[in-house]
């Protein structure tokens, strides 16, 4: 072995990089471009694919449609320009008397890796076009003159950085691996390995850089993805638990009196699911601890009137609640339906949002801190820490998933509020044990009855004509309807019709018979107000408009929506404005007009107008969409999971997350002494995502 100095097993680790066996300063240097700083850091530097060279092949032998390695020379490059900022490279290798072309597209930096006389290792898929082989995009790979492609081994692919060669940056990590992998410490008691099936760390960090084969591998992939899962599982098990037991709430019950004022203001019979949300929210308002509670539903599934059955409840045990809407015309909606629902009683409500002229701003303050207002409806700045409550019992948070970060309400003196978090984009269950797995959860799946179903139509340019037709006619019928448009201004680069542009293009052409208005992003919040009431009231006829309606919008004459650039829609924000043509007595029609570029955008359109089922739709476009950034995690200050997949790992994480409540379950601080790395190592990587602080 090289001189391992003689200190602590972790302080050694905390080498510099130049000091490890053939780095060096200036290969240090490059190195730092990664991150990679220490001796611990390089041990840690996971591949981030593997090649399988256990599948090293002789040309003559190849097989269409496998991945596959060929080791070959390079005879000819020729690389040809078929248009501006096109072109084709194909390299001819030889081995021996058989011969496979690789072809890359518009991918001219690779002829600078190559000359002819080059030893090159090539893994892809290969394909026989007449009575060649030929693979597309291959890896590609020099060898050294002499060096042998490694036998039948299963190799790491790094990320790499100018100057660290991918056979460099292999000798570095092994060297490393090889040297400093035994000390680094086992963060798990063997008891706890045994019992989950897990290798050692000591056993898992070599087969994770240099698996013997598919199996090793995946047995050291399961070592560290199922323990980053377990500490995110801890990490939402100790905060839970924490705010179940640290801070008190007041204990808001509801009896049969209450139960019934209450839902006497109701225009409607509720839902069971309703119901059902309900009386668990109920139970868990009646605790001296606080409720977190998630509230999914579909678009339309009547989440609001759940919320206002616990705001009011919080009232009548003479608390105020708060609600936060994502958006002034959401909030200012909210308003109208409490107001509508509430006119007959002494429930005082205010509004709170960012546009409010100071003095009026001043005033509300005033009277929220005098808790002359029962309940307070707002945007984010509701939870602003100049806002003071006289005595708030419950935070509502309407479309959470547009906030994103666990927004607590700053309160000084004893009592904690409770929580109701709600959100119209139903979420992956995987993603909702990760990104909400603090959070008990209610479910909406029924709609309210009467719902009239929405059709949705995949508009191609010769059905434009007919299309508008069929939309003026419903708009003859008394119905009314939106027009959406990806982007408020013309932009050079996408010729996509602006929203002003296809304003003017509907006021003198297809719609000139009717009464049009239009809304967008840049206008101020009384002029939005103002067209949304024009809207309701039936004033305009059409509303042409950016994605601004998209949440929670609800006027139920409007059946009609055309979407122009559908391609530049999510799936879920899609569904999101279908949903505001589905509230009426009458069907719904949906038109997306779309540029498919992509096959990804063709499934995600074909499956918006597929299914109408949300729950079904946010599962499609979780697959749709790749482990990349999971629903915004980053932006719900969650960590990134490194080597986790939550599709492709998710009985793991369901076994993480059960292992990791059962341990919090018998110990809240997760203060066992047997424990205390693991548990350090979960307050490292959440404590400020999940504002853990000083857990016990
Ligand atoms: P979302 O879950 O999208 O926030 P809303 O709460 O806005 O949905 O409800 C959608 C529409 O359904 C509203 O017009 C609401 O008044 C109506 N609604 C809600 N619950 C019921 C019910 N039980 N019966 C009939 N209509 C209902
Ligand atoms: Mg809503």
């Amino acid at each position: 072995m090289s001189a391992a100095p003689q200190n602590t097993p972790s302080e050694s680790l905390t080498t510099p990089v130049q000091f490890l066996k053939g780095v060096g300063p200036k290969r240090a240097d490059l190195l730092s471009r990664l991150h990679l700083k220490t001796a611990r850091d390089v041990l840690f530097f996971f591949p981030r694919d593997y090649q399988d060279m256990s599948e090293l092949r002789a040309i003559d032998r190849l097989e269409e449609n496998q991945p596959l390695s060929v080791c070959g020379v390079v005879e000819e490059i020729d690389l040809r320009n078929t248009g501006p900022g096109k072109s084709v490279l194909g390299v001819l290798i030889r081995q021996g008397t058989h011969f496979l072309r690789a072809v890359w597209f518009n991918q001219t930096y690779i002829r600078d890796k190559l000359s002819r006389g080059a030893r090159v290792l090539l893994s892809g898929t290969a394909r026989q076009t007449g009575l060649r082989w030929e693979m597309t995009h291959p890896r590609v790979e020099l060898l050294g003159q002499d060096e042998e492609p490694p036998p039948g081994r299963i190799l790491p692919v790094y990320a790499l950085t100018d100057g660290i060669s991918q056979s460099l940056m292999r000798r570095i990590v092994r060297g490393v691996v090889e040297s400093w992998s035994a000390r680094v410490e086992e963060v798990f008691p063997e008891s706890f390995l045994a019992r989950h099936n897990l290798w050692p760390i000591h056993a898992a960090l070599p087969q994770i850089h240099g698996p013997a084969d598919r199996d090793s591998l995946r047995a050291a992939q399961r070592r560290f993805v199922y323990q980053e899962l377990l500490v995110m599982q801890l990490a939402l098990a100790l905060r839970r638990s924490r705010l179940l037991r640290q801070r008190p709430a007041p204990p808001l019950r509801v009896d049969a009196k209450i139960d019934s004022r209450i839902r006497r203001l109701f225009p409607f019979e509720l839902t069971e699911d309703q119901q059902q949300a309900i009386s668990e929210i109920a139970q868990d308002m009646a605790r001296e601890h606080p409720m977190n509670r998630l509230l999914q539903g579909d678009v339309g599934s009547g989440k609001t009137v759940v919320a206002e059955y616990a705001m009011l409840l919080a009232v009548a045990q003479g608390h105020q609640a708060v609600l936060m809407a994502p958006t002034e015309v959401l909030a200012r909606q909210h308003v109208r339906t409490l107001s509508r629902d509430l006119h007959e009683s002494r429930v005082r409500i205010g509004l709170l949002t960012g546009s409010l002229p100071n003095s009026l701003r001043r005033a509300t303050l005033d009277a929220i801190a005098a808790g002359e207002f029962d309940l307070v409806v707002g945007t984010h700045a509701v939870l602003h820490e100049e806002v003071e409550f006289a005595r708030l019992g419950l935070v509502v948070i309407d479309e959470q998933h547009k906030f994103g970060v666990r927004q607590r309400a700053t309160l000084r003196g004893g009592l904690d509020p409770h929580y109701l978090v709600m959100t119209a984009t139903p979420i992956p269950r995987t993603v909702s044990m990760s990104l909400f797995g603090d959070l008990d959860v209610s479910t909406l799946r029924q709609a309210p009855p009467g719902r009239q179903r929405v059709y949705t139509y995949l508009g191609d340019q010769n059905r434009r004509e007919r299309w508008w037709e069929f939309f003026a006619k419903k708009l003859r019928e008394g119905r009314q309807g939106f027009v959406i448009t990806p982007l408020v201004e013309e932009s050079a680069l996408l010729p996509l019709a602006s929203v002003e542009q296809a304003f003017e293009d509907l006021t003198n052409g297809v719609l000139d018979a009717f009464r049009l208005d239009l809304v967008h992003g840049q206008l101020t919040a009384e002029e939005k107000d103002a067209a949304m009431q024009d809207f309701r009231s039936g004033a305009t006829q059409v509303l042409v408009a950016t994605s601004v309606v998209e949440v929670g919008v609800d006027v139920p004459n409007a059946t009609l929506m055309t979407i122009e650039g559908g391609e530049r829609f999510g799936l879920a924000q899609l569904h999101q404005l279908r949903g505001r043509i589905s509230r009426g007595s009458y069907p719904g029609y949906l038109c997306v007009f779309a540029r498919v570029g992509t096959e990804e955008a063709q499934q995600r359109l074909d499956a918006f107008a597929k299914t109408t089922d949300g729950f079904e739709l946010a599962e499609l476009d979780f697959q749709l969409r790749g482990p990349g950034d999971l629903f915004g995690a980053r932006q719900h200050g969650m960590p990134p999971l490194r080597v986790a997949d939550l599709q492709r790992d998710t009985e793991w994480l369901q076994e993480a997350r059960t292992d990791a409540q059962a341990l919090v379950a018998h110990d809240p601080d997760l203060a066992d002494p047997q424990f205390a790395r693991l548990r350090r190592m979960v307050l490292a990587r959440y404590s400020k995502a999940l504002d853990l602080g000083d857990v016990g």
